[in-house]
């Protein structure tokens, strides 16, 4: 029966009665891609560009290399959508030639847009290659920024895609707690959000995502985690704008309907997990994801979370 729904799973992210929701895969580069394309993915949601910069840890790599690289992406989904995060170096992604070597807490330290905004060279290398990709694709480039924590790091970035000339939507990650809470402050600037539930959980619980002992932690069905992004997703929607998530909590079939029910506007994940969450999320009609949605946010514990989003999606 499992095989039967799997299989039948085909076509565009929607709820029972219709409701869209987007389902895009996560990708680390054009090697990615045909994985993504056989799971039916209608876009990218992550493309994770650190990957091209993990072969040489002394320079970034050249501005060919990086338009070779986007553009082989882009052609990919003409006509979709392709969301290109700039480079998250710094922290469990550290880089020789940019990432500070004497941090006490790299996690807090000089990471994600930080670095980019140390290191402008590398980041309008970065936006000129994108430019230079996207040009004369159909595709829908949306570019964002890892790590924004306020509306000055929000407006930095757009300022920098600005002056890179980038004809795109601009985008924050929201992965740290104060983002969520001042979504409506970020959303000024730029014209989406995504959010990183992997980090927002890290900063959110002070938990590391690399310590196994509080991997208790890091569950995203943690309702203090639901509630940022409920408020995230509430803000998006007073803005009129889209608000996605592209962290691992997208790739839960059941956690994706709960998001749904909260407003997330698209999901993207790894390309294996896209006909699960298709089909899960196929059996239900938003009303039912939003009693999900209520029934998580008003339990205790992850637990109790997932026990009662479970109990309002089956008895009905
Ligand atoms: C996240 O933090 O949830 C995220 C999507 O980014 P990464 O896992 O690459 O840090
Ligand atoms: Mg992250």
């Amino acid at each position: 029966e499992r095989k039967a729904a799997l299989a039948a799973s085909t076509g565009p992210g929607a709820t029972a009665d219709g409701h869209k929701v987007p389902l895009l895969a996560n990708v680390g580069g054009p090697a990615d891609v045909p994985a993504a394309v056989e799971a039916g993915a209608e876009g990218v949601g992550l493309f994770r560009t650190e990957f091209l910069f993990l072969d040489d840890s002394k320079k970034a790599p050249s501005e060919e290399k990086q338009v070779e690289a986007y553009r082989q992406v882009l052609e990919a989904f003409p006509e979709g959508r392709v969301v290109v995060r700039v480079l998250d170096a710094g922290a469990d992604k550290p880089l020789d030639f940019l990432t500070p070597a004497d941090e006490p807490n790299p996690a807090l330290g000089v990471r994600g847009l930080r670095t980019l905004l140390d290191h402008p060279d590398v980041l309008r290398t970065q936006l000129t290659a994108l430019a230079k990709a996207a040009e004369g694709l159909p595709v829908y480039l949306e570019v964002m920024a890892p790590m924004v924590a306020d509306r000055a790091d929000a407006k930095a970035f757009a300022d920098a895609c600005r002056e890179a000339g980038l004809q795109a939507k601009f985008g924050a990650m929201v992965e740290i707690p104060s983002a969520a809470l001042r979504a409506r402050s970020i959303l000024q600037e730029v014209e989406f959000l995504s959010l990183g539930t992997n980090d927002l959980a890290q900063y959110t619980f002070a938990a590391d995502r690399q310590v196994g002992a509080v991997s208790r932690l890091q569950d995203p069905w943690q309702p203090a985690l639901l509630d940022l992004v409920a408020l995230s997703a509430e803000a998006a929607k007073a803005e009129g704008k889209s608000c996605g998530v592209c962290g691992e909590a997208a790739s839960d079939p059941l956690l994706a309907c709960v998001l749904t029910g909260l407003g997330v506007t698209s999901l993207s994940m790894g390309a294996a997990s896209i006909p699960y969450v298709r089909a899960t999320l196929a059996k239900y009609t938003l009303a039912q994801c939003e009693r999900a949605a209520a029934a998580a946010r008003a339990a205790d514990s992850a637990d109790e979370a997932r026990t009662a989003a479970q109990t309002v999606l089956s008895g009905e």
